[in-house]
């Protein structure tokens, strides 16, 4: 027996299966990439390869723990990550869609924010400004005043003047309104991060890794203008740059969708390696399970008859068919498409009249591993008599 013969074959079910779910991994990678619950996710994972791998061997004890604590286990992370939690299932939810997004802005909104971030470097003025997007940051921010306020350029240059009482910490921009000022945000735990980046733009990389909003970010110590979208930090040379990529992500307008060299590209090439590693866990996942699935099938079985005495027949009104519903494990059952399912019927203790025999296993000649779950009728109806002349001319 090959390595081969444990490997069930798939189905397109199971390929659309496998698919899907690699995309549900990667997109929840994603998401929970560079928080704290991401590394929580992958220790979920390979407790969860531990505990499928238990009870593939039948290993009793560890798979009890598992059973028990799991529960509690999951409980504990449901309290502990619920913000995490919440915002990945706000991302999945559809009404995000419906929601009226008003992210309403001047169009000169982008230039004069971009003009504002370069005069402040110049000065080596630091700044930090939240512009929100779809998701409301609310949650995240603490400390701060609420004003309520125009983006007037002069009036963001003053919150930041040094000897201005809330220059410190993030100013907030939400629905073209300054709504919050000197908020403190969630440092980002990204480990990788350059030497020169501190906690202005740690805060600023937390809240982007948590919302969809746009970071702009003025460094003290080198005069740099940045942004910081999605986790990513860009560096920006001119003001007219960074202005039409403000345009971009502050505006409703469409942008022309992608072509397909893109989409490809989008799909396959970007990010291979954390795409790749989802593809191969559900692969593994899928190959654990399905080996182990139960799956149930229905089948017609001619009725054979054995051991008949010898001067009778089988009359045409008995049963000659019987429904079967099955169950075993995929490969069980996937040896039932090679070959016929029988139910046998000794009828060497009969003699001529109408019987009622109920069916049992051993009169069903199945494969290893296949279980019978339902037999219609459970009764088999036989009529044995002498054949009479007539009945013998009878074709049957
Ligand atoms: P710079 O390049 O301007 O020096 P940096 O990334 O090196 O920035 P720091 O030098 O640590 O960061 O900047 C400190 C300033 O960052 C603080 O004065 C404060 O205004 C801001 N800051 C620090 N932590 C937070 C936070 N959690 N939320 C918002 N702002 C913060
Ligand atoms: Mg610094």
């Amino acid at each position: 027996m090959s390595l081969l013969d444990f490997i069930p074959s798939p189905t397109w079910r199971d390929v659309i299966d496998i698919l899907f779910l690699t995309i549900v991994a990667y997109q929840l990678y994603v998401w929970f990439r560079g928080t704290r619950a991401l590394r929580v996710l992958i220790g979920l994972v390979v407790l969860g390869g531990v505990y499928s791998l238990a009870r593939l061997w039948g290993l009793f004890l560890t798979t009890w723990v598992f059973q028990i604590f799991w529960q509690v286990l999951l409980i504990l992370l449901l309290i502990l990550f619920q913000s995490e939690i919440r915002q990945v299932l706000e991302k999945v939810s559809p009404l995000r869609f419906l929601k009226s997004r008003k992210r309403v802005s001047r169009g000169a909104l982008a230039k004069e924010l971009a003009d504002v971030a370069f005069d402040l470097a110049r000065e080596k003025t630091g700044a930090l400004v939240v512009l929100t997007r779809d998701d409301d940051p609310a949650e995240f921010l603490h400390a701060g005043q609420t004003i309520m306020a125009l983006p007037e350029p002069n009036l963001i240059r003053s919150i930041f003047n040094h000897h201005a009482p809330a220059h410190d910490g993030a100013l907030i921009l939400s629905e073209g309104r300054l709504t919050r000022m000197g908020c403190i945000l969630p440092l980002s735990e990204k480990e990788d991060l350059p030497e020169q980046y501190g906690t202005r733009h740690r805060a600023a990389l937390g809240i982007s890794e948590r919302t969809d909003a746009v970071c702009l970010v003025v460094s003290e110590e080198r005069g740099e203008v940045s942004t910081i979208v999605g986790g990513k930090i860009t560096t920006w040379e001119t003001p007219g740059s960074l202005t039409s990529s403000l345009k971009d992500w502050l505006s409703l307008t469409e942008i022309p969708g992608p072509t397909f060299r893109d989409f490809f590209k989008g799909a396959f090439i970007q990010n291979w390696g954390p795409k790749s590693g989802a593809l191969a866990l559900v692969t593994i996942a899928w190959l654990v399970l399905a080996s182990q699935q139960v799956i149930k099938t229905s089948v017609i079985a001619p009725v054979r008859y054995t051991n008949l005495q010898n001067e009778l027949v089988v009359d045409r009104d008995s049963t000659h068919m019987v429904h079967l519903t099955l169950s075993g494990r995929r490969k069980s059952i996937k040896a039932l498409e090679d070959r016929e399912v029988r139910v046998y019927l000794d009828l060497g203790v009969f003699s001529a009249g109408t019987h009622q025999i109920r069916l049992s296993p051993k009169n069903i000649d199945l494969p290893l591993g296949v279980m019978i779950d339902r037999v219609t009728p459970q009764d088999i109806k036989i009529i044995l008599k002498k054949p009479y002349k007539e009945d013998r001319d009878i074709p049957m």
